[in-house]
């Protein structure tokens, strides 16, 4: 018996072909119609890391039939717009991180203690890169706020301690670096997450796509998309969330190698056939440029183009006709 007929071989190849899915495979995917009233995206947090934008930090709430069921980021002040945006904790399902940067992981704590004055006595499972010489993974990232011994809430211990006995559990789920293929988890049983690496300087790093209700919505995450994995990722994304932290030509080189240009998401938005795009992680350098920016996409891309703020809520479907 050749390795390829072998029975392992062929369990091996049929899980692989459930985790991983590559453009080829995407491709062929029949896309079901997208029930776009059943699906919304709430900006939480449509700023950087700046004190001074007068915006909170990377954080989006996907909600699915009027229920907040997915976070994407949870940056500083996400936990003010997620009280603000009235979800309600018990229909949290999952936290997905694209990188451990500040602006978007410091709220999560906040989340955490929060969900223990609530009734809320389910899981979450919080998605995101594993660790490099850096930077910590997921798994890093609870341990280090949260280990009985060295947690910097240890005191919240239980929420993370398969052992131990509490209201709610966090459950890690580690993605490691895709290599250039795409990522598929399922989340209870009408929820697909997909994610791919993408550059982002030191920090290991995700952009993840959520897949609900025949719907898709792709969060580019903060890159310059250097490897040309968003276009792999957002085929077809009945709404491409794109981080407007660059200027074109941006005289920054450090924005430059961290970020997107707007003319690299235009590209992105054509080469995906999006239906429309919403532009966040706003910042000084790019705010007050919204012109420019939007004629930058323009040379690519003539779709819907909506530049997001604080607790704004985007239907699918809602193009803006330009
Ligand atoms: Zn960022």
């Amino acid at each position: 018996m050749t390795f390829a007929r072998h029975p392992i071989a062929l369990l091996l190849a049929a899980m692989l072909s459930q985790l991983v899915i590559g453009k080829v495979s995407d491709a062929a995917e029949v896309k079901p119609v997208c029930q776009a009233q059943q699906v919304q995206l709430q900006v939480l947090g449509s700023g950087g890391p700046e004190l001074t934008d007068g915006r909170a930090s990377t954080s989006y709430l996907i909600w699915v039939d009027k229920k907040a069921r997915i976070l994407v980021d949870f940056g500083s002040g996400a936990a003010l717009n997620y009280e603000k945006a009235r979800a309600n904790p018990a229909d949290l399902q999952a936290v997905l991180f694209s990188h451990f940067h500040v602006d978007h992981t410091a709220d999560f704590p906040a989340l955490v203690k929060g969900l223990g004055f609530t009734k809320f006595n389910d899981e979450i499972q919080v998605y995101g890169p594993t660790k490099n010489n850096g930077f910590p993974g997921v798994k890093e990232f609870l341990s280090a706020l949260f280990d009985r011994e060295h947690g910097a809430y240890a005191y919240l211990a239980n929420a993370t301690d398969p052992d131990a006995s509490n209201q709610f559990k966090i459950e890690a789920n580690e993605v490691p670096p895709t290599e250039g293929q795409v990522v598929r988890f399922e989340l209870g049983d009408d929820t697909v997450l997909k994610a791919i690496s993408i550059p982002h300087g030191a920090a290991p790093s995700l952009a993840w796509r959520v897949e609900t209700r025949g719907c898709a919505l792709t969060f580019s995450g903060d890159t310059s998309n250097s490897n040309k994995a968003l276009e792999v990722l957002a085929n077809g994304s009945d709404l491409f969330l794109a981080h407007n932290a660059a200027q074109e030509n941006d005289s920054d080189a450090v924005a430059r190698e961290l970020h997107m240009m707007p003319s690299e998401i235009g590209r992105i938005a054509k080469a995906a056939t999006v239906k429309q795009v919403v532009l966040s992680h706003r910042m000084l350098r790019t705010l007050g440029k919204e012109k420019e920016t939007l004629q930058a996409i323009r040379k690519n891309y003539a779709g819907s183009v909506q530049f997001a703020n604080d607790l704004q809520v985007f239907r699918l479907g809602d193009a803006v006709k330009h």
